[in-house]
């Protein structure tokens, strides 16, 4: 079984009920649907298709909503893209006009407020770049210093720029109350620079009676500054490297990575590296050596989950890619000794539950169990428990439906939708019998089962119970 987790972005690509199947199949734990492309009516097709291929499957899989966040996008065009060529004058204008070769629509007046001439300006994820030279009758003037293809609705970018838009836009309060609605187990957030910006998701997700855990997308230079109070409100964050790259330089993408990771494990939180990873394969059957290494080096650093983006939502290839990204999975994974680093963590283990958690991975280790089995109710242990990153898979019983496919993120998780079982006796044989029903643990091998005592009590977490396969 593979540890680390992969969030497949789901578009036209992959809209039928075959395609997911097949991505169900191939290693998705995690679909994504990105509300800055699509209708809430084409999102709610794609998110129906996916609930019901899970459930044909009897697999979890988690479902995503990824916000617009405050971000600028263009107008259309009249042929539906632009050629823009090096040192050509490129206008942004914020009267509604389609696109040409020479300006484009982009409808937001207090923009040219904040903006000022020599300013930077990237879209397409930085691979179109311009000068801004001066503002004029509403008008953004700029050169274009790397040209290329500009086409319909593109994102742009301002570095260092705090844009004067809301957090949350009224098309993703739409989105909020479509995830709360569809009862979607992941928000991730984009552009998220405060712990102010979490905090206002929180309140608009319980408006609408949501219990959704949020993902903050890191992509701006001020969200990396505030990175630890960020964590301190969120469930997990990514590592966005899309538009990331274009606030940082290009060159320090890979420290923040690695710092945001191990922050992640240290605080407990869940932790999603995105962004061109096999990016090549959008329109080629296999990936680049440095793509191959660069999903690996993400492995090895122990990241809960791996993201495509472009790859399965539009590109040619998308139930391979999913088949590529899980062997490089499979294969890193062989090479880690996972038990040697879990005390790492454990001076950050401060509550009851992380303590009990800890006690779980420290005691699988010293009897060589092959499986830490954990009833859980909210899933709080199972996660508790993956922060340590053990040898030994994870076996999440719960009866909680949302829970379990909200499992499916977590690293070295395999949830399983059991019944309730009330009696400690049962718990434990139930236990063993799942694990060998499963090939987790051969006969006379270890398991450890981590369970609240009494059980009839609804307790939390509290006991950690050594048992042997027979
Ligand atoms: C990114 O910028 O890396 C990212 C994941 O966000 P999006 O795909 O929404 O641009």
């Amino acid at each position: 079984m593979k540890r680390t987790k992969i969030v497949c972005t789901l578009g036209p690509s992959t809209d039928e009920y075959e395609k997911i199947i097949r991505l169900l199949k191939a290693g998705m734990n995690v679909a994504r649907l990105n509300m800055s492309h699509g209708t809430l009516d084409s999102h709610q097709a794609t998110l129906n298709l996916v609930k019901k291929a899970r459930k044909e499957l009897g697999v979890p899989c988690a479902i995503m909503v990824d916000t617009c966040g405050p971000e600028l996008r263009i107008g259309s065009f009249e042929n539906g893209k632009a050629t823009l060529k090096r040192d050509q004058t490129f206008i942004f204008s914020t009267t509604n006009l389609k696109g040409n070769d020479e300006r484009v629509y982009c409808g937001y007046p207090k923009l040219l407020e904040v903006i000022s001439p020599r300013q930077k300006l990237f879209a397409n994820n930085g691979l179109l770049e311009f000068a801004v030279v001066k503002i004029e009758n509403g008008e953004i003037i700029c050169k274009v210093k790397t040209g290329g293809e500009f086409s319909d609705h593109k994102s742009i970018s301002i570095p260092h720029v705090r844009l004067p838009l809301p957090f949350i836009s009224e098309k993703d309060e739409k989105n909020i109350e479509f995830a709360a609605k569809n009862a979607v187990e992941y928000i991730s957030a984009s552009f998220v620079s405060t712990v102010n910006d979490v905090k206002e998701l929180k309140d608009c997700i319980k408006k609408y009676h949501g219990k959704q855990e949020i993902i903050s997308k890191i992509e701006s230079a001020q969200g990396i500054q505030n990175l630890d109070k960020i964590f301190d409100e969120c469930d997990g964050v990514m590592v966005a490297r899309g538009d990331m790259g274009t606030e940082i330089h290009l060159e320090d993408i890979p420290s923040v990575q690695k710092n945001m990771i191990l922050k992640s494990l240290q605080k407990g939180k869940k932790v999603i590296v995105a962004t061109e990873m096999l990016e090549s394969m959008i329109y080629k059957i296999r990936p680049t050596r440095a793509e191959t290494t660069d999903v690996s080096q993400a492995i090895f650093d122990k990241t809960d989950a791996t993201m495509l983006s472009g790859e399965t939502a539009s590109g040619l290839y998308p139930v391979e890619v999913v088949q590529t990204m899980a062997r490089i999975i499979n294969a890193t994974e062989k090479k880690i000794d996972y038990n040697e680093a879990i005390e790492g963590n454990v001076e950050n283990s401060k509550n009851k539950l992380e303590a009990i958690s800890f006690s779980a991975c420290a005691t699988a280790k010293a009897v060589g169990a092959k499986a830490i089995v954990c009833f859980t109710e909210n899933g709080k242990t199972a996660k508790a428990i993956s922060r340590f990153r053990p040898q030994a898979v994870i076996l999440a019983l719960t009866h909680d439906e949302f829970v379990y496919n909200s499992l499916s993120l977590s690293w070295g998780v395999l949830p399983l939708l059991v019944k309730k079982q009330e009696e400690l006796q049962d718990m434990i044989s139930y236990a063993k019998r799942t694990v060998k029903r499963l090939k987790l643990a051969k006969v006379k091998e270890k398991i450890v089962v981590t369970f609240g005592f009494p059980t009839d009590e609804n307790c939390t977490t509290n006991a950690v119970n050594i048992s042997e396969i027979l």
